[in-house]
């Protein structure tokens, strides 16, 4: 098998970096994979697949970290977006759409009231807080410490430009220590606005965590006996673990919840939607920008979740993440290896058994994406409904040799 090169990669990322700080920032930096191992620059996608700008393709297990729910360039969504393209996007007004997409999103979330929406997953976990605060005209905010709530001041993992302030009312627990979480709020009793959480733990660099049993029943009841606002953060799991939401898929119900990168398959939209009692609160929160009542991302969601019901895409991508999960698990014992996945079978962290660092993960992942199976080795992947058997078959191909490749150098 001929290897990739990423060498077009390579040149316009040194061209990057004369005007544009760090080159290419945020989650997609380079330097959270294996710089130099991995495209930096991708020029088209269909289907499952994407082509990077050195015309490697790769069937793709990050689906552009999330919003690629249905495949690239899925016909139905291109012709509703090519269709409202036409009619018009970023307007004076917003379209109906704005309307139908409200009415459609309150419809399959159970416990949903109302929506509001804009670009970003940080745009609304940030207005969620402002909300909270707004209607128990409290303070403070807990959350898990080490989950990614966005890239806004009082959460993002970044050091630069924060000062103290910015999370003097931020107050943390650890993610399934019961005792932590009631301890935040006996120390904090009267003063505590809200609590955001994502559905399980997600952490970069590490296992994912599902939840203990009774974990989100616990927080429930406390939450709803102290009055503190629960926000579910579903920005990186929703429309991947249930459609009515990952409440759902775990048992709870919030007061909010927040989506994005599912929610429009690839087409910037971003989501707020919450309960009645809420609704004063909401509508009193300033909420809005440049393009946040474009037309065509929310046409773009509108089909995402019709398509996502119609074809029970939910069940399609848990089938599929199964199948990859059980198969590469395999294919590494079979070369005595220890592989492993942690988290829901749509939203995986595969990584080695025995390893206490990332060498033997970030080996296995590089050999791979070389051979066209994109595999990031530090952040959890995603799977598609587009992901087909021929996908699977494929990868295990390129997955035997770079397993042989691990065995060789890492030793079982
Ligand atoms: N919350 C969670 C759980 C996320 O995964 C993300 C994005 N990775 C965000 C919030 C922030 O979303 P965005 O990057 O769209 O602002």
């Amino acid at each position: 098998m001929a290897l990739y090169k990423f060498d077009k990669s390579i040149d316009l990322f040194v061209r990057a970096t004369k005007k544009i700080p760090n080159g290419i920032y945020g989650h997609v930096s380079p330097a959270l994979a294996v710089p130099g191992e991995f495209p930096y620059y991708a020029a088209s996608g269909k289907g499952s697949r994407y082509t990077d700008v050195d015309g490697n393709e790769f069937i793709d297990y990050m689906c552009a970290y999330g919003p690629m729910v249905l495949g690239y360039n899925h016909p139905e969504v291109e012709a509703a977006v090519a269709a409202q393209r036409e009619r018009g996007n970023c307007l004076n007004h917003p379209g109906e759409v704005m309307v139908q997409l409200a009415e459609a999103l309150t419809d399959i979330v159970p416990f949903a009231d109302w929506a509001v929406f804009a670009k970003n997953g940080s745009d609304v976990t940030t207005w969620a807080l402002q909300v909270a605060r707004e209607h128990t005209q409290k303070r403070k905010i807990i959350m898990a410490r080490g989950t990614y709530h966005g890239a806004h001041a009082w959460c993002t993992p970044g050091h630069g430009g924060i000062i103290d302030e910015d999370r003097a009312q931020i107050k943390y627990f650890k993610f399934n220590d019961i005792d932590s979480f009631y301890k935040v709020i006996e120390e904090h009793r009267g003063d505590i606005a809200g609590c955001i959480m994502t559905p399980y733990h997600h952490p970069t660099f590490a296992d994912q965590i599902m939840p203990a049993e009774g974990w989100w029943k616990k927080i429930q009841k406390a939450c709803n006996d102290e009055g503190i606002v629960l926000i579910l953060d579903d920005v990186r799991a929703g429309f991947r673990l249930d459609l009515r939401g990952s409440q759902e898929y775990f048992g709870f119900s919030p007061d909010m919840a927040c989506y994005c990168k599912a929610l429009g398959n690839c087409y910037p939209i971003s989501s707020c939607v919450g309960r009645d009692y809420l609704k004063g609160a909401a509508s009193r929160v300033f909420l809005t920008g440049s393009y946040w009542n474009s037309a065509v991302p929310m046409v773009a969601a509108l089909t995402v979740i019709k398509v996502l019901k119609e074809t029970n895409g939910i069940q399609k991508m848990m089938d599929f993440g199964n199948k990859l999960s059980k198969s590469l698990i395999d294919l590494a014992k079979s070369h005595g290896l220890q592989y492993k996945f942690t988290g829901p079978p749509t939203i995986p962290f595969p990584s080695f058994a025995n390893e206490n660092n990332f060498f033997r993960n970030q080996r296995f992942c590089s050999e791979i994406t070389r051979r066209g199976s994109f595999f990031h080795p530090s952040h959890n992947w995603f799977v598609s409904t587009a992901h087909s058997d021929e996908d699977l078959k494929e990868t295990l191909k390129a997955a035997d040799e770079a397993f042989a490749i691990v065995k060789k150098e890492f030793g079982s």
